[in-house]
C-alpha cells in the first residue's frame, strides 16, 4: 500500500541521522507491517536498513542479532557447537504465517517494535532472556530483558524516536534443550498461542507463554515442576485476549495443554539424559 502522506525516506547511515525521528517520522525496516495498512498520520521514513549492520555476529559470549536481520537470514544461520536451541529459532521464523516476500522482508527488530501478541520474534527472544539493545532518542544507549521490551498489545517500551539495535543471546542459553508448540484457528491463520520451554544444563526450566496473551509471560522454575504447579500457574494468568485469532478461555485452555505436552517433552529428553549418564558410567 502507497504511504502518499510520506514525502521523505531518508537512508540512515550514521546515528545521527536518527534525529530525523519523530512528529510522524518514523523508523522503515522491513515495511511489511508499516505497508500493510493507510497511515495518514506519518510525514516520512528513516530507512534503517542502508546503516548495513551485520545480520548476525557470532561472538564467544553468544549471538547477536541486529534488529535489520531478516527472518529469511535468521532462519538460515547454520548451528555453532553446543547450540541445542538452534531448532527454536526456525520455529519460531515459521510461525510468522506471511508470504514468500514477508519472510524476506520482515525484520527481527521491526516483529518486536511492532508487538503484535503473535509476534515470534518475540518469542524467540523471551524464551532464551535475550537482552535487547536500546537507542534512545537522547543518544544514550539502553539494555533490558526482552521480556520486558514489550508491554501490551503492539506497544512497547519504544518512545518517538528510539531505535531498537540489536538482540543479544547467551551462550548459556543458546545451549539449553527447547520445546516449541503453536496453535492458530485455521492452517494457515496468525497464531492464536504461542509457547516455547527451556531446560538449562543447571535444571531451570522456563516456559514462555505469548501469542494468547497482550504480553509476554514467563514462567520460571528451579527444576521441571509438577503438572499441577505448571496447570496452576498457566491459569493465574491474567493476560489473555479475544480478537478474530482466537477468544480469550480458549487460548487459556490451549496453552494450558500446550505447556504440558512442552513439559512432558523436556522431562523426557531429561531422563533419557540421566540414563544415557549412567550407561557411560
Ligand atoms: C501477510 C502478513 C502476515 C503477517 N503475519 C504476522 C504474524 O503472524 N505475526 C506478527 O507478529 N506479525 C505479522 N505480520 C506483521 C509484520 O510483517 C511483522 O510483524 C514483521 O516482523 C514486521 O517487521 P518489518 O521489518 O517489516 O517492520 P516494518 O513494517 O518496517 O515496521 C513495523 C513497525 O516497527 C517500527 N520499527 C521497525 N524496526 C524498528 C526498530 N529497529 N526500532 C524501532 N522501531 C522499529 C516501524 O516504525 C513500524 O512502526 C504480518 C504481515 C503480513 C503482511
Amino acid at each position: 500500500m502507497d504511504l502518499n502522506t510520506v514525502t521523505s525516506v531518508i537512508p540512515a547511515r550514521h546515528r545521527d541521522d536518527l534525529r530525523a525521528l519523530g512528529g510522524g517520522v518514523v523508523p522503515l525496516a522491513g515495511g511489511s507491517e508499516l505497508y500493510a495498512d493507510p497511515r495518514i498520520h506519518l510525514t516520512g521514513l528513516v530507512d534503517l536498513a542502508t546503516f548495513d549492520w551485520p545480520a548476525l555476529t557470532v561472538t564467544d559470549a553468544g549471538l547477536e542479532i541486529a534488529a535489520t536481520c531478516t527472518f529469511a537470514e535468521l532462519s538460515r544461520l547454520p548451528a555453532e557447537a553446543g547450540w541445542t536451541a538452534h531448532p527454536l529459532f526456525y520455529q519460531c521464523c515459521a510461525a510468522l504465517f506471511g508470504s514468500f516476500k514477508v519472510w524476506n522482508v520482515a525484520t527481527v527488530g521491526g516483529n518486536l517494535a511492532t508487538a503484535l501478541p503473535a509476534g515470534p520474534m518475540i518469542t524467540l527472544a523471551v524464551a532464551l532472556d535475550a537482552e535487547v539493545l536500546i537507542w534512545r532518542a537522547d543518544g544514550s544507549d539502553e539494555r533490558m530483558p526482552a521480556v520486558a521490551f514489550v508491554t501490551g498489545n503492539m506497544s512497547t517500551v519504544l518512545n518517538e524516536g528510539d531505535v531498537l539495535r540489536s538482540i543479544h543471546l547467551r551462550s548459556a542459553q543458546l545451549g539449553a534443550r527447547t520445546a516449541f508448540r503453536k496453535i492458530a484457528l485455521s492452517p494457515l491463520g496468525r497464531s492464536g498461542a504461542v509457547l516455547a520451554g527451556r531446560l538449562d544444563v543447571d535444571g531451570t526450566f522456563v516456559i514462555t507463554v505469548t501469542g494468547g496473551t497482550i504480553r509476554p509471560v514467563q514462567l520460571r522454575y528451579a527444576g521441571i515442576p509438577p503438572q499441577t504447579r505448571l496447570r496452576s500457574d498457566i491459569d493465574a494468568i491474567t493476560d489473555w485476549f479475544t480478537d478474530a485469532h482466537g477468544a480469550a478461555d480458549w487460548r487459556q485452555a490451549v496453552s494450558g495443554v500446550l505447556a504440558e505436552e512442552i513439559r512432558q517433552e523436556l522431562n523426557e529428553d531429561e531422563n533419557q539424559n540421566e540414563n544415557e549418564d549412567e550407561d557411560n558410567r
